[in-house]
């Protein structure tokens, strides 16, 4: 039964397709570009990224003559490595967080301010990055701006307490500008390193979500100068299209820096974070791969394109 699983899950993997989309095939045809086609989009790569490859990968046939099939393999290594590398720094694996110059000999904390659609996985991120933090020795605070609805305000205080670090919070329905600016001043009366602000992820308004985080980010730099410092997208990698939209929202409405992928581990899916990567030329920081608190990880391209190949 248990390898019965295993099989199930490697024809669902992309490689598993990749290897039944050329199966009885030496060379690279028509045939093949179009399963491949196919293979990409299913792995939820994205049209525009999946016809990318795909031009390429014709174009080096047309130039080749003959590609087998056994070089595919390499040569997709290759184009969906160079599709990630654009935009992500390397093969990091450390939960590290740049300097920030102090001011006037006071030190100043790195803001992180976190958006993602309700749902994605943002609170169960945040919460993981404060443990990981937490864990290098730094300092950290939370800020609970996301104040539109109870559940999520109790939810970023379950993490606050299971990581044993300090929340800034005030009753639904307050002014998220407000927390966010009592979460920053808090922050520099601590001493603290790091202050990560949740916010609501509201998309049926657009202009309300531009306006709310525009107001955020104002405030919050009377508080600590450029801040924030990094705008983290959460979303969630098992949603296929879906992401891809509300990365197109979100960079509309605001200017976003870095993105989560949650929700990686149990999806074959993880093409999302190339399609992405290559569209919105963010680079991705880290990924949820379970909802314990140690299951988020740097994101590492060298080790992903390792593992959309096993
Ligand atoms: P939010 O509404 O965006 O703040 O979402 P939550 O952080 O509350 O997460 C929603 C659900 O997704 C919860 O049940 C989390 O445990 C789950 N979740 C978050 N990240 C991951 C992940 O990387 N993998 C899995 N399997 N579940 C996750």
């Amino acid at each position: 039964e248990t390898l019965d699983k295993g099989l199930e899950k490697s024809k669902e993997s992309f490689f598993g397709k990749l290897s039944k989309a050329v199966a009885g095939k030496s060379k690279v045809d028509d045939d093949v570009l179009d399963n491949l086609e196919e293979v990409l989009v299913a792995s939820d790569v994205g049209v525009t990224t999946t016809l990318k490859v795909i031009d390429r990968i014709e174009a080096r046939v047309a130039k080749d003559k003959y590609v087998g099939t056994d070089e595919l393999n390499k040569i997709l290594r290759e184009e969906i490595a160079g599709l990630l590398s654009e935009t992500n720094i390397g093969n990091e694996t450390d939960f590290v967080i740049p300097d920030i110059p102090k001011k006037e000999g006071v030190k100043v904390p790195y803001v992180l301010m976190v958006v993602g659609v309700n749902g994605v996985g943002k609170t169960t991120t945040i919460g993981k990055l404060a443990s990981q933090f937490k864990k290098k020795g730094l300092k950290v605070v939370l800020g609970a701006a996301d104040t539109f609805r109870a559940a999520a305000i109790d939810q970023l205080q379950v993490w606050a307490d299971r990581t044993d670090v300090p929340i800034v919070r005030q009753e639904m329905g307050s002014d998220p500008a407000s927390v966010a600016f009592d979460s920053l001043k808090s922050a520099v009366a601590q001493n603290a390193d790091v202050v990560i602000i949740d916010t609501a992820g509201r998309l049926h308004n657009k202009v309300n979500l531009m306006n709310e985080l525009t107001k955020i980010k104002r405030v919050m730099q009377k508080v600590v100068d450029n801040s924030p410092h990094d705008v983290l997208l959460v979303l969630d990698g098992s949603t296929g299209q879906n992401a891809f939209e509300q990365a197109k929202q979100f960079t509309k409405a605001t200017e976003v820096t870095s993105l989560a992928v949650t929700k990686l581990d149990g999806t074959a899916k993880g093409g999302v974070v190339i399609g992405i990567s290559d569209q919105f030329k963010i680079p991705v920081k880290y990924i949820g791969v379970g909802e314990g608190i140690d299951d988020l990880q740097v994101f590492n391209k060298v080790e992903f394109v390792d593992s959309f190949f096993k």
